[in-house]
């Protein structure tokens, strides 16, 4: 069917991931010294902090309110976002000016530090790590171990009297600041390393001795000799300059911009780099590093959570190359340490009244904690964390709403596996749980290929062997990942959950051979294409194609299942309570059918914001009647066929009616065009041409052929452009009437009930008022004829929808007519961009990637453009009819930035699909507290 008409609402998906309405940021600014770059932290006292996100990124305003708050913390600086952005509009280059203010800091730190760039007595050694407002995991680059040369790694080794250690660590740099900054390939220096670990017998790295060590950084010095034509840069100021500007770099990187793209995060922000003190958590047995969580990220339970390597550095632990231990066996293993993180990440966790994801290292049994931020968690444990903290009185309600991000209410309302389907399969492995959901699909080992079946309809799953950065894409389609090594913190498993996309990592037993695209397990062999089922909750996972059900929640609903039972429904409904108490807009559903309109209800739409009837003519034995009345060529035989209409139509509108419970509903007049409702042209000619071939049925020949004369005449060129709307009810009045009578038959039927309703007819692709006022007297005139035949006064409103440029830019005309303006924003984005709805997706790519265009304008509202119609109209309508009723049906209704618009700019409710009723709800409140504390 045509893709206008086939707009009905769509099962529910796993939402996108968690975010906040992303506000642009043009080139961050440091407030009063404008001059300010570059930010100190030490000793208790930085200069930056927790509010200064844009400024520092996230982990530069962590970092500084970490040190304010006294907590130990590694002292360093923080160059500025701001300092990235002039970077790029300069050239790739940063004015003297800033370079001397950071050079300034690096004096400052070496006092503070009490080490030298370069010394052989004590070197100082300084991490250097991107961090931008919003948080990329692994997009980006990091330096470590920045400052070891020939001569500062024999001062490292003296004063650690540890050798292997110190050339370990500059072997470590030489590798990482190739790879990131001079650009070599990382297999290359694998292949020196491999090498020098067969000369000396060694199995894995930890086998080698000093001498080895040794060995391995002659030989990647000559490498990038060889690579770079130049010697590894022996300056630590140059090796600083080359590493942040390499971070600076890859803010640009495609990995990067691919991220932003999917998380909407604006591309001009630019990353803050954090350079820092190293602390060292590979100098021994009691040496440490790990990442956790306040509570788990997965569910939401409150427990300590995370992971950590004895003698180890940072990044060995999310790249999961070692399998990390649980948090729990550090209480064992340095018992003093974890008293001390877990005392700290409770005070960080009621500070910033969030659950808090952090990194720490333990250098010689010492704790410094290393990052703090808000942790990203899935839909489920959002929910479950934030009314536990209401219980806990570590928030109020207002706060906890704000915990939840909108759009993550959806993953609550995903499917799950039917228990008794899922019995039957017998489990091939397990894994680590690290994203709830159930997913089933048909298995693939590359993202590209992830992409290309899912653009074919197919649905799958992603195995690798470990996810990296630039699987997202991948990710992003499949209906679950799949890894067979990694932790919970993992690539996979952080990117999983804040997609809410079902995620196992880590499941050992499976024998992943990307290559031949096949993996065993058990003696089994799964191939690319065979189905595989998981459960993310469970970490579970089996060969075959698993049942879904739908979620807790909607077994609530729908009555399957008690309120009482479900943990998760009674949480959902409680937040979404505190939201209620909050918002100001009233939330309506876009439903056209009984049982929607019922869901929608049940989710807490408190009214129909748009009911397309035509979606009612395709129903069972409709379309033929349909048809009949499409093809009557006099105004008769049409009027017979829409008399064949009215009762079904009565009967869909009294269904829709009673399940509002006497709250207002919408009711629009046809608006499609009528060749949408007839066989496409090129199937009748192909079905003609056969019958004639096979000298078949003479009566079924005429008729086709009679079929085909009028899906010409009805043929247009821009349907959208074209004969529908309001123009249908102008050209055939008899619709309009039939429409109305069924309307008001239906709502005096249930009056007579005892039931109340409250219809509100709607014209569409209004944009002159005397189109509405033409229509409106038709509807007037039915329901006057209508209440007196059946002897039942009803209360109606008849209002526009407000889809037409001109319908906005004349709204103080037309609200003479109209008692509620609607807002198609669907039509309306379409009409003021030129772009049309069904076609934007040819060029929606290259204007993305040109930033012509951030965002679809169909998905998030054009603000600038299509919003200062919306506006416009709003102000001319209320001014001639102060009491008029505002609302919005286009899908931006569902969309939680937009949501946040439609309330700045003064709309009574906005109408979303019924699945993101809830979400709606929740936005509404962000946006209402939002704009309260000065948004
Ligand atoms: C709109 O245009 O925004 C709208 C809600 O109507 P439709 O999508 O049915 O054209
Ligand atoms: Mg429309």
């Amino acid at each position: 069917m045509a893709k206008k008409t086939a707009k009905i609402v769509k099962p529910v998906k796993a939402a996108k991931p968690a975010r906040k309405p992303v506000k642009k940021i043009v080139a961050a600014k440091a407030p009063k010294a404008a001059k300010k770059y570059v930010y100190a932290f030490a000793n208790g006292r930085a200069d930056g902090d927790r509010t200064m996100k844009d400024v520092l990124g996230g982990k530069g305003s962590g970092l500084a309110e970490m040190t304010n708050a006294g907590l130990p913390v590694p002292p360093g600086f923080t160059i500025s976002t701001a300092a990235c952005n002039l970077w790029y509009a300069e050239g790739r280059k940063l004015p003297q000016a800033i370079e001397d203010e950071m050079m300034a800091h690096v004096r400052r730190l070496e006092q503070v530090a009490g080490a030298q760039f370069g010394s052989t007595a004590n070197p100082l050694l300084v991490s250097v790590r991107s961090g931008a407002k919003f948080s990329m995991p692994g997009m980006m680059d990091t330096i470590l171990n920045l400052g070891l040369n020939d001569e500062a790694v024999e001062g490292l080794k003296a004063r650690t009297k540890n050798g292997r250690f110190a050339y370990d660590s500059y072997r470590r740099f030489i590798q990482m600041f190739g790879n990131v900054v001079l650009e070599i390939p990382k297999e290359k220096f694998e292949h020196e390393f491999e090498a020098v670990k067969r000369a000396h017998a060694a199995k894995v790295d930890t086998d080698l001795s000093e001498q080895g060590m040794q060995e391995t950084v002659a030989r990647y010095k000559k490498l990038v000799q060889r690579e770079t034509g130049k010697p590894f840069p022996q300056d630590p100021v140059q090796q600083l300059r080359m590493s942040r500007d390499a971070v600076f770099r890859s803010w640009n990187n495609q990995r990067a911009i691919a991220y932003r793209r999917i998380y909407e995060i604006p591309d001009d922000i630019g990353t803050a780099v954090n350079v820092q003190q190293m602390v060292f958590g590979n100098t021994g047995d009691r040496s440490a590093t790990g990442v956790g969580f306040t509570r788990n990220p997965a569910t939401g339970a409150k427990e300590f959570f995370g992971e950590f390597l004895v003698n180890a550095q940072g990044e060995d632990v999310v790249a999961g190359i070692r399998t990390p231990r649980p948090i729990s066996e550090l209480a064992e293993v340095m018992p003093n340490s974890y008293k001390e993180l877990r005392q700290f990440t409770s005070r960080l966790e009621k500070h910033y009244k969030d659950i808090q994801d952090f990194e720490f290292t333990i250098e010689n049994d010492k704790l410094f904690m290393l990052q703090t931020r808000s942790g990203k968690r899935t839909g489920y444990a959002a929910v479950v964390i934030a009314t536990d903290f209401v219980a806990e009185k570590l928030a109020k309600p207002a706060e906890a709403l704000l915990m939840v991000e909108p759009a993550a209410l959806s993953q609550l309302l995903a499917p799950m596996f039917d228990p008794a389907e899922w019995k039957k399969v017998p489990v091939a492995t397990k894994g680590l749980p690290a994203s709830p959901g159930a997913a089933s699909g048909q298995v693939v080992f590359t993202s590209e290929q992830a992409v290309a079946w899912t653009e074919q309809g197919k649905k799958v799953l992603l195995v690798r062997k470990e996810t990296a950065p630039d699987d997202i894409h991948g990710m992003e389609v499949a209906q679950g990942i799949l890894t067979a090594t990694g932790g919970m913190t993992s690539h996979a498993a952080v990117v999983g959950r804040q997609m809410g996309r079902p995620s196992i990592v880590g499941a050992g037993a499976l024998h992943i051979d990307e290559k031949g695209k096949a993996f065993s397990v058990g003696g089994q062999t799964v191939k690319e294409g065979d189905w595989v089922s998981f459960d993310g909750l469970t970490g579970e996972v089996k060969i075959g194609k698993v049942a879904t059900k739908p979620s807790e929640i909607l077994q609530v609903l729908n009555g399957q299942m008690k309120a009482a039972d479900s943990d998760i429904y009674r949480r959902f409904s409680a937040l979404l309570g505190w939201a209620d108490k909050v918002r100001r807009l009233g939330i309506r559903a876009n439903a056209d059918q009984p049982d929607q309109s019922e869901l929608a209800y049940a989710f807490g739409a408190r009214g129909i914001g748009l009911c397309r009837t035509e979606h009612m003519f395709f129903g069972e034995g409709r379309i033929e009647k349909v048809q009949r009345m499409i093809l009557a060529d006099n105004e008769q035989d049409r009027r017979a066929a829409l008399a064949e209409l009215l009762p079904l139509q009565r009967a869909d509108f009294y269904g829709v009616l009673k399940a509002m419970h006497g709250e207002p509903v919408t009711i629009r007049t046809i608006d499609p065009p009528l060749h949408e409702f007839l066989p496409k042209r090129e199937e009748l000619m192909v079905e003609i041409a056969k019958l004639e071939v096979s000298g078949g049925n003479a009566a079924e020949l005429a008729a086709k052929r009679t079929l085909l004369k009028r899906v010409e005449q009805l043929h247009e060129f821009n349907p959208m452009l074209g004969h529908r709307g309001v123009r249908l009810g102008i050209t055939y009045p008899e619709i309009t009437e039939m429409q109305a009578r069924a309307i008001f038959e239906a709502a005096c039927q249930l009056a007579k009930e005892g039931i109340k309703s409250a219809p509100e007819v709607m014209i569409p692709l209004v944009g002159l008022v005397k189109e509405l006022r033409d229509q409106k007297a038709i509807v007037d005139r039915v329901a006057a004829e209508v209440m007196k035949e059946q002897k039942v006064r009803i209360k109606y409103l008849v209002g526009t929808m407000i889809e037409v440029p001109r319908g906005a830019l004349t709204a103080d005309e037309i609200a003479q007519e109209a008692q509620f303006f609607s807002f198609g924003t669907n039509d309306l984005t379409q009409m003021t961009f030129g772009f049309s709805r069904d076609d934007i997706g040819k060029f929606l790519g290259s204007y993305q990637d040109r930033k012509i265009l951030d965002r679809d304008p169909f998905q998030s509202i054009d603000t600038v453009g299509v919003g200062q119609l919306v506006a416009m109209a709003v102000e001319k309508g209320r001014k001639t009819r102060p009491d008029i009723k505002l609302g919005i049906c286009g899908e931006h209704g569902g969309d939680p930035s937009s949501v946040h618009f439609f309330h700045k700019v003064g709309l009574n409710y906005v109408s979303a699909s019924p699945y993101r009723v809830p979400v709606a709800r929740l936005a509404a409140a962000h946006a209402a507290l939002s704009v309260k504390v000065g948004d």
